[in-house]
């Protein structure tokens, strides 16, 4: 049940876990909300409280282990414990190779992998004393194929699958640790803005589909996800909107 449950949540800004942080703390859970722009974080967890739910953030840049150890440290200080943790900050700066934008190789990395490799070290530090807790690791429908100027994006979520499946195989067996990949088609979020390359951006726009899903669409699976019971780990939610190929 995600009633009561302490749920923290990268990349709680904007789009998929703004949603996911509104979902959640309606269905009762205590969610702490995270990600580097304060104001905004600041913003929901108004909006949140004013409806009766309880939400805290704490600004966190997911490329620091230092950072994201202190959002762990933070969320056991104000909730007592750590039910769910929320891998979910990531950028999408899709470029073709040949235009060698290595910085945005770097950042795709430092976020999108080793911010999840740092949720996990941070989180299951916790749940691995207590034997029980759940990790979801946000991928995408780009972590099972490969999109014209997707090679580095893709990667890096497949790279998250990987992970995920590992530390499934690793953890639930000794330590009662679910862990479950979301991977999204594409979402009407703020993420193409993170696309300089305007071959890329074309490129995208040209297989777009006419109706993306919404935010919410996903909250729901990660909600769906967290509410099974205790014995039922969901490995994979894999949702597309009806009109992507
Ligand atoms: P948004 O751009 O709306 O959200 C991205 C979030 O990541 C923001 O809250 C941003 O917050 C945060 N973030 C980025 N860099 C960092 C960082 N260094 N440290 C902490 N937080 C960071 O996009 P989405 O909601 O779409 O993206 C959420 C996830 O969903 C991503 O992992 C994305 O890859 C995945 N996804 C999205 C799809 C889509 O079509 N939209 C499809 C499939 C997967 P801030 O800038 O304030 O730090």
């Amino acid at each position: 049940m995600v009633e009561n449950k302490v749920v923290v949540i990268t990349g709680a800004s904007s789009g998929i876990g703004q949603a996911t942080a509104n979902r959640l703390a309606q269905a009762g859970a205590k969610v702490v909300l995270s990600a580097r722009r304060e104001e905004r974080l600041k913003e929901t967890v108004e909006q949140i409280t004013a409806m009766g739910g309880l939400a805290s953030y704490c600004s966190t840049d997911v490329t620091s282990m230092e950072d994201v150890q202190a959002l762990a440290d933070f969320a056991v200080r104000t909730y007592g414990t750590i039910d769910v943790w929320v891998n979910n900050a990531g950028l999408m700066p899709l470029s073709f190779l040949n235009k060698r934008k290595v910085d945005e190789w770097d950042r795709m990395i430092d976020v999108n992998i080793k911010g999840v490799l740092y949720g996990i070290a941070a989180a299951v530090a916790i749940m691995e004393q207590k034997k029980g807790g759940h990790i979801i690791n946000v991928s995408s429908v780009a972590g099972h194929r490969v999109g014209m100027a997707g090679a580095v994006y893709s990667g890096t979520k497949f790279a998250v699958r990987a992970i995920t499946e590992g530390l499934r195989m690793e953890l639930s067996p000794t330590s009662n640790i679910r862990a479950t990949i979301i991977s999204p088609g594409m979402v009407e979020t703020e993420l193409l803005t993170t696309i300089t390359d305007e071959d890329a951006l074309n490129a995208l726009k040209s297989r777009a589909t006419a109706q993306a899903l919404q935010s919410q669409d996903i909250a729901e699976a990660i909600f769906y996800a967290i509410n099974q019971p205790e014995r039922a780990s969901v490995n994979e939610i894999l949702i597309r909107p009806t009109t992507q190929p």
